[in-house]
Order: C-alpha cells, then sequence, then structure tokens
C-alpha cells in the first residue's frame, strides 16, 4: 500500500534521490517488494514536495497516473535539487478517486505529510474525531480519501498547538483506537525534522554522515548522498524499525520510542 520517502541532507537532485537508484520510489511504483494489507502496484498517482533554500513554504510536483508514465517528471526532476524532500507513490484505497489532489505529500504552511495505509469504514468509522474539526477544515479537505481525512485530524492538532512528534502520536493513536485495522504508517515534516511512525506497514531508515532517510523500502542512496565518490561503493546500511514506533529524526539524530506504552507486566 503505498510507498513513501522522507530525506533530510545536503541539496540532492529529485532525478539522483527518486528516479535513477536502484529500487528508486520510481521502481517501487511498478515493483515493490514488502506491499502488506492488500495492493501489488502503486500507479494511482505520486507526489514529490521540496524546500528551497530559506523558504519554509515547500514546494510541490503531484499528477494521477503511474510515476512512469509522466512525461514531465524527468524534466522537473533533473532540475530540481533540495535538501529535504517527501515523495510518494500511491495504491488508492478502495473506491476512492484517482486524481492528483488524493495523492501525498499534503501541505499547508511548513508542512508535507504523507500517509502509508488505510482507514477502513471511513468517513464513519471516524465520526467522533470528524466532529472536532470545524467547518473550514472539513472544506479544505483536497479530496475524498481516507489520507486527506487524516491530514486534516493532524492538521486540526498542529493548529491547536501540539508539538509535532505528539500532534502524529495523538492522531495515530485516535484512529486506531476508533478504528482498530486503520493501517498508518505517517510521515510528517518541516524540512527540519522528519516524523515518522510504523503501523503495519514496512519503513526503513539509513543515517550517514550528513543525511538521514526514512522509506517504506531501502534503496541506493545516490553517491551525493552516501558520500561514497563512486556508484557501487559500499552503502550505509538500512535499518528496519519495528511495527509500533514512532521515529524523530533531524540531520544529526534520531530517536525512536513505542507508540503505545507497554503496560508493566502484573507481579
Ligand atoms: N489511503 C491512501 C489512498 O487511498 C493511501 C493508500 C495506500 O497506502 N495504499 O491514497
Amino acid at each position: 500500500m503505498c510507498r513513501h520517502v522522507g530525506y533530510l541532507g545536503p541539496r540532492v537532485g529529485l532525478d539522483e534521490l527518486l528516479l535513477r537508484p536502484a529500487h528508486s520510489l520510481l521502481e517501487q511504483s511498478w515493483a515493490p517488494n514488502d506491499m502488506r494489507g492488500g495492493g501489488t502496484v502503486n500507479v494511482d498517482g505520486f507526489g514529490v514536495g521540496w524546500y528551497q533554500p530559506a523558504t519554509p513554504v515547500p514546494k510541490r510536483y503531484r499528477a494521477a497516473g503511474p510515476m512512469w508514465a509522466d512525461d514531465n517528471l524527468p524534466d522537473v526532476a533533473e532540475s530540481v535539487a533540495a535538501g529535504a524532500v517527501v515523495g510518494a507513490v500511491r495504491s488508492a484505497s478502495r473506491s476512492t478517486p484517482v486524481v492528483h489532489t488524493a495523492c501525498a505529500p499534503f501541505t499547508a504552511g511548513p508542512w508535507l505529510f504523507s500517509h502509508n495505509g488505510r482507514v477502513p469504514g471511513w468517513p464513519h468509522s471516524l465520526v467522533d474525531l470528524v466532529d472536532k474539526l470545524d467547518s473550514t477544515e472539513l472544506a479544505e479537505l483536497e479530496a475524498p480519501v481516507d489520507s486527506a481525512l487524516v491530514w486534516a485530524l493532524l492538521r486540526h492538532r498542529l493548529t491547536e498547538g501540539s508539538p509535532p512528534a505528539d500532534a502524529v502520536r495523538d492522531t495515530l493513536v485516535d484512529v486506531v483506537t476508533a478504528v482498530p485495522d486503520a493501517r498508518m504508517n505517517l510521515l510528517l515534516t518541516d524540512g527540519n525534522t522528519l516524523i515518522a511512525t510504523t503501523w503495519t506497514h514496512s519503513l526503513s531508515v539509513c543515517r550517514t554522515a550528513e543525511a538521514v532517510l526514512v522509506a517504506s523500502e531501502p534503496f541506493e542512496l545516490p553517491p551525493a548522498v552516501s558520500g561514497e565518490a563512486h556508484a557501487g561503493a559500499e552503502q550505509p546500511p538500512w535499518e528496519s524499525v519495528p511495527d509500533g514506533c514512532l521515529v524523530v529524526a533531524d540531520r544529526v539524530t534520531t530517536s525512536r520510542t513505542a507508540l503505545f506504552e507497554t503496560p508493566e507486566p502484573e507481579s
């Protein structure tokens, strides 16, 4: 179900990061390795968001349809280099439209957001949570898709002033409490910190001397990111993140905590 990538590090071409590597996000659109919970390919659209130097509001390019079929993407990706990027390829949840507005990353102000997963029975299964949104927040829903609604719930918490990692965790807890079989790998960034969760989908983290990446599936790092002088040299290792984790990473540090407290064993 969908694949996403978050990157913080030295400026790198979007084509070098997302299109050219072995098992790139582009390759994951037609040959993903670790799809869970239905879906075999990610051909229902894609999106890329990135930050320009000294500009807090990200830029974005999204399109409906398979990533490989977009004639404009190679030129756009070759023309843009960025030090903070989110990319996503989409496998649409059942009965949702294949439109570019349903594709991650979603954005507002400084944020880019992606959801890898689905919320069965939405919006009815989330009615108690939707009740907390005001009419403007509902009107701003970009597309009739579960991920856009999850983004509205998370934005609500961010707007209320929750620290971003708390907002991500609390949104996930709200949703999975209401819908226990929801799949909720979330990814949020402001261009300085990546916040990601694992909730029934795959995620790996890779840190180099100057960069950090989170991705649904590991891929070969471009030399500009791995720090290696030539392609094919030893790659920094990807580490698989166990289920039920919150990952917070900036360009220097990574932390990983459990999303739910483990109850103390009874004595
Ligand atoms: N639920 C989202 C959508 O339909 C994401 C789907 C996914 O992770 N496969 O776009």
